[in-house]
């Protein structure tokens, strides 16, 4: 593990700092990171007695943020025009990819991430090992293969499951995989010929099973739904969030207040797909509806109170690790106040992936910190100039 060495306890001074819980910044803020956790938070005037003989790092212009969170991330893929022709053939060159996929991250200033959708093990295995210290890179909530139906989409990332039993079977063969959450496509998708985006793919049935045994499990479920349909019979069998949810009808909305779901858009998406000079012309055509869709939906479920959540679906095509920030400047493009998409990408997503002392800068949480380079209330664009990232209070970029 590389990076500059890190005193314990430190102090982090910068003009601004943003929590992640979407409150306003504080200004002239100080850290005070020691043994892994934030023993500080807040105005620099009000760090403890003897705070100042202890070494300090002065980052003149920056903010200081909580480590960012992707919730929806494929290590095992790099951004390829073409996904399914561009993942490594063997499970041992997808996990070297996923190790350098999880080091692009951090370097992005990504400290969390959830992977929904591997061939096998890979993501889980290059969390284990992020958290056993030997490799650099986010923490890693994996689901392990997505549960997709015969004729579904990603099947290539996925295990192919249909009916009622097999729907609990699989969710307990992730489970022995090391799997943390479950992902379940529960419409066509945009990659895949076959079941189109706007289709349900699951029955009601086939879906409550599988949400019920995850959680039955201790597992929470993404859900991969692009149409109205899919969206509103996964949050009706109480999945814990949608992934992409283009289109969103009043229904649909109405569900995720019920049931506290929460929406990731993932804009970078079907924007690296429509501007991919390689991507196939079939998969933009597939793509242009949804993307036309997803701005309006995305406002008017924020406006509704439809927690956001930030993922990127980094690894497909023309969508590298790493790319985070640039989908909060998507989400403030579409109205999103600063600090609400900042805790989108931080105290929201963690929340949401079940590590809560994450994403957050206060007194006990982890050390998990990124230093932008400007001031993010400003310019959500700051955040896509990382500084400096520690995790659990070294630092590693
Ligand atoms: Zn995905």
């Amino acid at each position: 593990m590389t990076g500059p060495a890190t005193p314990d306890p430190v102090v982090l001074r910068a003009p601004r700092l943003l929590d992640g819980t979407g409150a306003p910044p504080f200004d002239d803020a100080a850290l005070l990171l020691e043994a892994g956790r934030i023993a500080y938070a807040g105005p620099a005037a009000g760090l403890p007695e003897g705070a100042d003989r202890l070494p300090a790092l002065d980052f003149p212009g920056a903010t200081l943020v909580p480590g960012l969170v992707d919730v929806h991330v494929h290590l095992v893929a790099s951004g390829h025009p073409d996904l399914a022709a561009g993942l490594p053939k063997t499970e041992v060159e997808r996990t070297i990819a996923a190790v350098a996929n999880a080091r692009r991250q951090l370097d992005q200033g990504v400290t969390l991430v959830r992977d929904l959708g591997a061939p096998g093990a890979e993501a889980v295995l290059v969390g284990r090992a992020v958290e056993e210290g030997t490799i650099a890179g986010p923490r890693v909530v994996a689901a392990g293969p997505a549960v997709t139906m015969t004729g579904g989409h990603i099947p290539y990332l996925g295990r192919v499951t249909d009916g009622v039993e097999a729907m609990r079977a699989s969710v307990r063969a992730n489970l022995a995989m090391g799997a943390r959450c479950i992902k379940v496509v529960a419409t066509g998708g945009v990659l895949t010929p076959g079941v189109d985006p706007r289709e349900p793919a699951y029955t009601q049935p086939e879906l409550d099973a599988l949400v019920s045994e995850a959680h039955r499990l201790g597992l929470t479920v993404a859900a991969h739904a692009i149409g109205e349909g899919g969206v509103a019979s996964a949050l009706r069998a109480g999945v814990d969030s949608i992934e992409h949810g283009m289109f969103l009808d009043e229904a649909a909305i109405e569900l995720f207040l019920r049931t506290g779901a929460r929406l990731t858009p993932t804009f970078l998406a079907p924007h690296g797909i429509l501007g991919g000079p390689s991507v196939p012309g079939w998969i933009k055509d597939r793509a242009r509806p949804a993307a036309e869709a997803q701005v309006r939906s995305f406002r008017a479920a924020v406006e509704a109170g439809v927690p956001a959540v930030a993922g990127t679906d980094a690894g497909t095509p023309d969508n590298p690790h790493g790319g985070v920030a640039r989908e909060l400047e998507f989400m403030v493009d579409a109205g999103l106040p600063v600090p609400r998409a900042v805790r989108a990408a931080t105290a929201e997503a963690a929340d949401l992936l079940g590590v809560s002392d994450r994403g957050v800068l206060r007194r006990g949480a982890a050390a998990d910190v990124l230093v932008a380079g400007g001031d993010v209330a400003a310019d959500i664009t700051a955040l896509q100039r990382p500084l400096a990232v520690f995790q659990d209070g070294r630092r590693l970029v």
